[in-house]
């Protein structure tokens, strides 16, 4: 008998990610709001486009960028820049 117990579907782009065993999630960084931001935030991300993730419902380029350093501080700036707290949470 086949069972999806314990099996990870994958639902979300991240959950790809989340899935390869080369890339590790070590922290999120998000703020609360009423307002839909994530197009405006990927656009002060804009540098460096992972093409065509996780924008299939809008006219993004992307919503993944890539980068070779930590881009926490970078990220930190482009939330406040549209007036959000953002709040750094580590994976353990
Ligand atoms: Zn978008």
């Amino acid at each position: 008998m086949l069972s999806n117990e314990g099996v990870k579907k994958a639902r979300w782009h991240v959950d790809h990610i989340n899935l390869d065993e080369h890339f590790k999630l070590v922290y999120t960084i998000h703020a609360f709001t009423h307002n839909r931001l994530e197009c405006l935030l990927a656009a002060g991300l804009q540098s460096k486009p992972v093409n065509g993730f996780g924008c299939s419902d809008c006219a993004c380029k992307s919503h993944l960028f890539y980068r070779l350093y930590d881009p926490a501080d970078e990220v930190v700036k482009v939330f406040r820049k549209y007036g959000l707290e953002p709040l750094v949470e580590e994976i353990l």
